[in-house]
């Protein structure tokens, strides 16, 4: 066992976290999504596109 190597997922599952923290802050990784390589990508996606969306809010 590695300890702390995943975020921890409870029951009941919400899969999707906010990306945007406010402030200009935004954040991605696993723990954003699902506690995988795939969730790390899909999370980076939407960080990515949320900010897209601040700082060109009509593209
Ligand atoms: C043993 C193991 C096996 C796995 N096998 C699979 C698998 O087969 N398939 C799969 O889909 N997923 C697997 N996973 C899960 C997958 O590896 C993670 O979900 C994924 O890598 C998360 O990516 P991430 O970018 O969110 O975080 P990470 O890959 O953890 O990247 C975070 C980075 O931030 C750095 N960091 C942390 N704190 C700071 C700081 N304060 N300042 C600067 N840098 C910092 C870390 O050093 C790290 O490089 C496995 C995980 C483990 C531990």
């Amino acid at each position: 066992m590695i300890p702390h190597s995943l975020p921890v997922q409870r029951a009941p599952l919400h899969v999707r976290k906010s990306v945007d923290l406010g402030d200009g802050l935004f954040v991605c990784g696993d723990h954003r999504d699902t506690a995988s390589i795939q969730g790390a990508l899909v999370s980076g996606r939407r960080a990515a596109r949320a900010v897209v969306r601040r700082l060109a809010p009509s593209a």
